[in-house]
């Protein structure tokens, strides 16, 4: 367990990699290790590309039948709006309907390269969470604005954007993810301390609302996070799991993370 009885998660984001055969076998793989009853045994999550969640999801409950562990499902993004001519667009009944419980808002590659802002991202978390998902919200700050001692800045105007809308109350069940631009997919990784700093940041901002809700979230690191770094990162009072990319694709590594 992490500080105040929060139950660590474990989230690989598969982003557009890999092809159905190749991620119902790592599904089934996951799924396939054996469930372990401690307290202590973090939540884990996968988040597969759109068109693959149902056959991920068969994959998972097969694994689980058979005895392996629970793996929860979310998708990498979610349509602000329920129905409509939105084409393209995957709504927050949909995926429910497809078997997810979370859904990623705001990663810095859809705000970088699909120009989401943090008044679109804001509309995103309160429609999945109106539609019973638990959004993971992802904030973090480009390695310009780290230089420039913005990043306290940068993830609390990201916050407040979501946090004016939904209040505290909205984070009584959402995930909240730190996820600095310049250590995803790079290899640099924050250090535990660096991190820390920025979680404790996200939490006092909270707490300033509600002290409880505070003490009870959920909040994540991502960033190159790997096997061998995973324990001195979720070591840290403040850092309640990964949200892991490139090494969420290789089980053996995503499971020494898990394990960490
Ligand atoms: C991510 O995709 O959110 C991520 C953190 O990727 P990586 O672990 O590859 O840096």
């Amino acid at each position: 367990m992490a500080e105040g009885n929060r139950r660590r998660i474990v989230a690989g984001n598969w982003k557009m990699h890999g092809a159905r055969a190749a991620l119902e076998a790592l599904a089934s793989g996951l799924a396939a290790r054996p469930a372990n009853p401690s307290e202590s045994a973090p939540e884990v999550a996968v988040f597969p590309p759109f068109p693959y969640l149902s056959a991920v999801k068969r994959a998972l409950e097969a694994g689980q039948a058979e005895g392996g562990i629970a793996v929860r499902m979310g998708a990498q993004d979610v349509s602000a709006h329920t129905e409509g001519a939105r084409t393209g667009e995957v709504s927050a009944p949909m995926l429910a309907d497809c078997g997810c419980r979370y859904v990623l808002v705001g990663h810095s590659e859809r705000r970088a390269s699909c120009g989401e802002t943090d008044e679109q991202v804001a509309r995103k978390f309160v429609r999945a969470a109106s539609e019973s998902l638990i959004p993971v919200l992802c904030v973090g700050e480009t390695l310009g604005e780290r230089n420039a001692g913005r990043t306290a800045e940068v993830v609390l105007r990201q916050l407040e954007a979501v946090l004016e809308r939904v209040g505290a109350g909205g984070f009584g069940t959402a995930v909240l993810a730190y996820e600095p631009v310049w250590a995803i997919g790079t290899g640099q990784t924050a250090t535990p301390e660096q991190a820390q700093e920025v979680h404790a940041v996200l939490r006092a901002a909270i707490a300033r609302a509600d002290a409880k809700i505070a003490a009870a979230l959920r909040i994540l690191y991502g960033g190159s996070v790997k096997g061998a770094n995973a324990a001195a990162l979720f070591a840290q009072p403040d850092i309640d799991g990964g949200l892991v990319g490139g090494a969420s694709l290789d089980l053996k590594d995503f499971w020494r993370i898990i394990t960490a």
